[in-house]
């Protein structure tokens, strides 16, 4: 017997049940009763399979001031997330070309403790680019419809949204999509909050997905929308997918627990906004039918004074939320309080980003997939102090709020994390 870990609630698939986890060569290789007395008892403390995260902005090299392989993906390991899928955006260069891609593998090489894989970037002259990114490993590729922040990531317009889209279902790839109307987007009439969010409304949200979802009925490719904020969309998007197109969606903590109400400065700032608390059950009635596949951090730090905490001014304060490492407790919190289990959030934070990814060997319990675990106190709580997260810049939304749901220990492929790989589109 090689029973790494035994726990009277361990989410599996199948329902919340007391196993130990027959561990050989990295895999699962068993589940075995709990009352076998082997490996390490967690009791009453669930173990879950490691989350996997589809939309993580990692920003070396480059910007690695910002965040890095190191910090990311140990600040990962500490949330229960032992996948994370980098996006190609943020980082020097950005991931849209093969050679771009091996740039930002050889920086990313040596430092990752967990399970690393890659998202292309489709912009405005990098049409024959795409297949050789597919056929490099990378699960898609992302595009903006509207200003992405960065001038090196411009965003593609009708015609480059189209033919993108054409040339991804030639060999089946995916886009996944930032959709923000950029005709609907509005310059803020001042610094608050509340111009802020007067400047990009649902209404732009919705009209870009309306977009994506005309551009992949017609072409037959597959889409995805990240980071859904507005409640709105999810009608549009159950009824795409009810009529058969192929397309899919994400959310994120922020836009499922904190509201606008409750913003108190600028660590608050991303693109869509987060929204008046109304809009979160809108976003909860999407995830719990299954319009949206899943919740996914949109990690995208900076340094602080980049956010302009001392002056907030949501112009010019850079627009992302540090939450890697918070996720799991994040939801967990929100999500016990609205009546789901445990396993709802194993299937929206775990089994739906692997799934969508194309990783059947990650987040789920099961024999033959990899052992990434979990063991998550779902009754302890704690304090979030910005300072003592592993994430680079000591910067988030969540400073101060208290949350349901420990992590108390993770492993990577039986292992503590420490040595994480490369993943590939396909690989197992
Ligand atoms: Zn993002």
């Amino acid at each position: 017997m090689t029973v790494l870990v035994r726990s009277r609630r361990v989410v599996t698939p199948e329902g919340v049940l007391p196993l130990g986890v027959d561990v050989v060569d990295g895999r699962i290789a068993g589940l075995v009763p709990y009352t076998t007395h082997e490996g390490l008892d967690l009791g009453d403390v669930a173990l879950l399979p490691g989350l996997v995260d589809t939309h993580v902005h990692i920003n070396e090299p480059g910007r690695t001031h910002w965040e890095g392989f190191a910090t990311a993906t140990r600040a990962a390991a500490a949330g229960g997330v032992t996948t994370v899928v980098d996006m190609p955006l943020n980082s020097l260069p950005p991931t849209t070309t093969v050679p771009n891609l091996e740039i930002k593998k050889k920086a990313a090489y040596g430092q990752i403790a967990v399970d690393v894989g890659f998202w292309g970037g489709a912009i405005p002259g990098n049409l024959g680019d795409l297949r050789p990114l597919w056929d490099a490993g990378v699960f898609g590729v992302k595009c903006f419809l509207s200003p992405s922040g960065v001038d090196e990531f411009p965003a593609l317009d009708a015609n480059g949204l189209t033919r993108a889209l054409q040339e991804l279902a030639r060999f089946d790839g995916l886009l996944i999509a930032h959709a923000e109307d950029p005709w609907t987007l509005t310059e803020p009439t001042g610094p608050s909050y509340s111009e802020f969010l007067d400047s990009r409304t649902q209404e732009a949200e919705v009209r870009a997905i309306e977009t994506v979802i005309a551009v992949a009925r017609e072409t037959g490719a597959r889409a995805h929308i990240v980071h859904v904020s507005a409640g709105d969309a999810i009608a549009v998007l159950r009824e795409a997918q009810a009529q058969g197109v192929r397309i899919t969606a994400e959310t994120c903590p922020h836009y499922l627990t904190l509201s606008a109400e409750e913003v108190t400065g600028t660590a608050f700032k991303c693109c869509p906004p987060i929204r008046e608390a109304a809009n979160r059950d809108a976003l909860w009635a999407g995830l719990a039918d299954g319009t949206l596949m899943g919740i996914v951090s949109d990690h995208s730090p900076c340094p602080a004074d980049m956010k302009g905490l001392d002056s907030p001014d949501f112009v010019t304060a850079w627009g992302g939320i540090s939450s890697l490492q918070l996720g799991l407790p994040a939801i967990w919190t929100e999500a016990s309080a609205r009546g789901f289990s445990l396993e709802d959030v194993v299937r929206w934070m775990a089994r739906g980003p692997a799934d969508f990814a194309g990783l059947s060997s990650k987040g789920r319990i099961e024999v033959g997939a990899d052992a990434d675990l979990v063991a998550f106190d779902p009754e302890a709580g704690f304090v979030v102090e910005a300072g003592d997260l592993a994430h680079k810049n000591p910067v988030t939304a969540y400073q101060g709020r208290s949350l349901k749901g420990v992590v108390q220990q993770t492993w990577l492929r039986g292992d503590a994390p420490g040595h994480g790989r490369f993943l590939t589109r396909g690989a197992r």
